[in-house]
């Protein structure tokens, strides 16, 4: 698949985590404030720090600390991104098709942005890779993005091109060098050759 390597290069976040309190019975509850948001293993703790050096964010009835709540292996709709840092969360997608309209209303910009960025590549892959469900919920939109993905990445822009152009030459001068010296070697090999037989 033409967006692997790229997709390959991008690690996503581990878990989901969000905010919560501690009350004064012991019972842990999530933090309404901060309900929607996700944030990754690397940013939740610099969260909590901020909303307990916040002396106006709001404390609930019962308020006795922050805390956070984690999942691991959460099931999310669409793709999941840390509300802080927003890198990736690996999440085991519920596909929406708003998620795929995104990639359907790309222009040829903007489809040359998301291929040569390797967060955008990590999520072409779980949208074009079976395993992952996508191509079974909506078959037409996953396979237009397979399309789209194809062409897109078959073009060249026109700096790509000179570079391949000027590669081109210089490996031709490169060959018609090595060319010459072979048949050079091959002459004075004759030669001694000649003298040994
Ligand atoms: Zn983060």
């Amino acid at each position: 698949m033409i967006v692997a390597p790229k997709a390959a290069a991008y690690s996503p976040k581990g878990e989901c985590n969000w905010v919560c309190f501690h009350d004064d019975l012991g019972n842990i509850h999530t933090y309404e404030p901060t309900n929607c948001d996700d944030y990754c293993e690397d940013c939740i703790g610099t969260i909590v720090e901020k909303l307990f050096a916040d002396e106006s964010a709001e404390r609930p009835d019962g308020f006795v600390e922050f805390c956070f709540d984690t999942e691991s292996s959460k099931e999310n709709e669409g793709f999941c991104l840390c509300d802080n840092c927003g890198e990736h969360i690996f999440v085991s997608i519920i596909w929406t098709e708003q998620e795929l309209e995104h990639w359907l209303s790309l222009d040829a910009d903007g489809w040359a942005k998301s291929l040569a960025d390797n967060s955008c590549c990590y999520e072409l892959m779980q949208i074009l890779d079976d395993c992952y469900g996508s191509s079974e919920w909506f078959p037409d939109e996953t396979s237009k993005i397979a399309d789209a993905v194809l062409l897109y990445s078959s073009r060249r822009t026109e700096k790509e091109l000179r570079l391949l152009y000027a590669r081109r030459e210089q490996l031709q001068k490169e060959c018609a060098e090595l060319e010459l010296r072979r048949d050079e070697l091959k002459e004075s090999l004759s030669e001694v050759l000649q003298e040994t037989e």
